[in-house]
């Protein structure tokens, strides 16, 4: 069926981005809810056309379990729509930002232990299964698709209750990424060290599968500790920032936490060169995707509770969003 605005009711904004909206719609005449992302574009109908062909190719992804549905894309006025699978706890990076050990009062404190609530982070185990999951999102795409993601980031790895991670917002459209030409790079940048210094710029092939591999490391990292990987000072200023990539040694996962084999997967990801950075197929190989796998089929089953584990990070969440809110309410109390 082709989608159009009248058939999709409006729910909540689910979140921005740089270049526009996603909102939780509802699709009325199948019943089904799906994310709408809008892009502003100010742009003449044969290149929206030609955006709306290009995205077609995403009526591919359907293969994989770990690319989100694709639905449809249509065009209205100089924006363009497309309409994804709704993944209702969201982007990862919503659901970990928050630092270990952190704690918060328990919103239904069932037993005297549950008062409070301690943030433990993200288990090596669910890590894995994340991280591999990242890994056969990307490999599928480049694999299948002939694509690179170009934009990796915790913003667009998403999870549902079951704990599945689906990869969206990859670059299937030339015209589209043309269109909305990153002017703003944001105050977090998860770009290669080789895009940053920009020396292969005038070549086709600039933007090397490997740069996807830089920011799946980065991503990574920043879903264990719960924060974007470099230093605050450094992305105050996003020159100083890009220049800490380039110069400094890349970030690493904490040791203290997690095993030498899982630091050594993410450290294969943050080699500085392109050349040196571990492919799709080595990092599937490697143990630390290699030990979840093997459990899973060992035990012939879901061996790592993730939809557990996503369940605890709600949990948590919502219990931080109604102490703070709590807290407000208190600070403006007086001035009533
Ligand atoms: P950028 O504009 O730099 O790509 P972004 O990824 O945060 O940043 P959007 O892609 O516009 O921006 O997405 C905004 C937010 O909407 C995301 O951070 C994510 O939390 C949420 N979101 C996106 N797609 C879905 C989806 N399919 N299901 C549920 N939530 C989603
Ligand atoms: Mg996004």
């Amino acid at each position: 069926y082709q989608l159009n605005m009248e058939d999709l009711e409006r729910g909540e904004e689910l979140g921005r981005g740089n270049y526009g909206t996603v909102t939780k719609v509802l699709h009325t005449p199948t019943g089904v809810t799906m994310a709408l992302k809008e892009i502003r574009l100010e742009l003449d109908n044969a290149k929206l056309n030609a955006i709306i062909m290009e995205l077609d190719i995403l009526h591919k992804t359907s293969s994989s379990s770990h690319i989100v549905d694709f639905y449809g894309a249509f065009f209205v006025e100089t924006c363009v729509y497309y309409c994804m699978e709704y993944m209702d706890p969201g982007s990862l990076d919503k659901l970990v930002n928050f630092s270990f050990g952190d704690t918060v009062p328990a919103l239904h404190p069932q037993s005297d232990d549950e008062k409070e609530l301690v943030w433990q982070g993200v288990p090596e185990d669910v890590l894995a299964r994340m991280a591999g999951s990242m890994v056969k999102g990307l490999k599928f795409l480049k694999d299948e698709l002939g694509v690179i993601h170009r934009d990796v980031k915790p913003t667009n790895v998403l999870i549902n209750f079951r704990g599945q991670i689906k990869l969206c917002d990859f670059g299937v459209s030339g015209q589209l990424e043309k269109s909305i030409a990153k002017t703003n790079i944001g105050c977090q940048t998860y770009m290669a060290p080789e895009r940053i210094s920009g020396e292969h710029q005038n070549t086709v092939g600039t933007y090397t599968v490997s740069s996807d591999v830089w920011s799946l490391g980065l991503s990574i990292i920043e879903i264990a500790i719960g924060q974007y990987p470099y230093p605050p000072e450094a992305y105050s200023n996003i020159l100083a920032q890009l220049k800490t990539i380039i110069q400094d040694d890349a970030p690493t996962l904490p040791a203290d936490r997690y095993s030498p084999v899982a630091c050594e997967w993410v450290a294969s990801c943050l080699v500085k060169a392109p050349t040196g950075r571990a492919t799709y197929a080595e990092l599937l190989e490697h143990e630390f995707i290699q030990i979840d796998e093997a459990k899973a089929q060992a035990e012939g089953g879901d061996t790592v509770d993730m939809a557990g584990w996503v369940q605890t990070a709600l949990k948590f969440r919502e219990a931080k969003v109604a102490h703070s809110q709590a807290l407000a309410a208190a600070a403006l109390g007086p001035l009533k």
